[in-house]
């Protein structure tokens, strides 16, 4: 796992570019497009931090844009996608996991033969695609708490599109919201994921779902509970989803995990550092 500094590093904008890589691949909704093929143009800028492998000219510090090369032919030339948004979508996606220095990319595919019965040089999708930032808090109350969260966490770990960067020490709280129940386990994760906020929380449900969660009585006790704190600056409020948390600056055994692996994080509506929440918590 990386030190905390890392996540609250402002990101690099620094740039390789890869331009007009050249590609014969089947890509397309006509059947004539999956049979015969036909070319396509991929540009692609990855964003990264190049100032440590330049100062130190050490190409094991960079990305070598030779590998993502021969990786973006791997993928379009050994998958069949029907639309350009689908070859972009999920090469973005393969790219980000393989190549650990992108923090982020804009990648663009380029049809330059596309079935359209009109004089026109060519179509192309591009998407922005990158790692965010997101803070999850967890608790058990239920059953053998620690190995809850200990499962919790290993799978975060290693799914994919999830880098686990720290972890807060577990603590022992009172429960919540007037039902009668066993002490409560909090702790809380730093993240970084490929998901959307609402793939986050589909994936956080499915962990819960695993732990044998049944959804009985609100605030009653469970085995797992997975909650987005924060999703970098985002503000959201849906039906499924209030993020930040609508209640984390109320509750300090969401507040005491967070101040140990996100102090310097700041609330996006309240404008206040975790810590400042944290001191301006009046606990009855
Ligand atoms: P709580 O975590 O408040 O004790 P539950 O875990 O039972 O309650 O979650 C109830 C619902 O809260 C979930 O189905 C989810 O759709 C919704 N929810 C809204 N915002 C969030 C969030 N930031 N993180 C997790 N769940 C959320
Ligand atoms: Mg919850």
């Amino acid at each position: 796992m990386r030190g905390n500094d890392f996540a609250f590093r402002k990101k690099k904008r620094d740039e390789i570019r890869i331009e007009g890589l050249e590609v014969f691949a089947h890509h397309g909704v006509f059947p004539e497009e999956t049979k015969l093929g036909q070319r396509f143009f991929v540009n692609v800028v990855l964003y990264t931090d190049t100032r440590e492998a330049g100062k130190k000219d050490d190409m094991a510090l960079s990305t070598d844009y030779g590998r993502v090369c021969m990786e973006i032919h791997a993928f379009l030339t050994s998958h069949t996608y029907k639309l350009l948004e689908g070859a972009a979508e999920y090469l973005a996606e393969h790219l980000l996991c393989r190549f650990p220095f992108i923090e982020e990319l804009e990648l663009e595919i380029r049809k330059p033969s596309a079935p359209v019965p009109l004089p026109f040089a060519s179509v192309s999708v591009t998407v922005t695609r990158g790692w965010k930032r997101a803070v999850i808090a967890c608790g058990s109350n239920m059953g053998d708490k620690e190995n809850y969260i200990r499962e919790a966490s290993r799978k975060i770990e290693e799914d994919e599109k999830c880098r686990l960067i720290s972890s807060s020490d577990l603590i022992v709280a009172k429960p919540y919201g007037g039902v009668e129940q066993d002490d409560f386990i909090n702790g809380a994760f730093l993240i970084e994921t490929l998901y959307e906020p609402e793939e986050l929380l589909a994936f956080l449900n499915r962990l819960e779902a695993e732990a044998g969660r049944e959804r009985i009585i609100h605030w009653g006790p469970r085995t797992l509970d997975l909650d987005i704190i924060f999703y970098e600056d985002d503000v959201i409020r849906t039906d499924k989803l209030t993020v930040p948390h609508a209640d984390m600056h109320n509750r300090s055994f969401v507040l005491l995990p967070l101040v140990q692996i996100a102090p310097q994080w700041v609330h996006p509506v309240y404008r206040k550092t975790a810590a400042e929440l944290l001191g301006m918590l009046q606990e009855p």
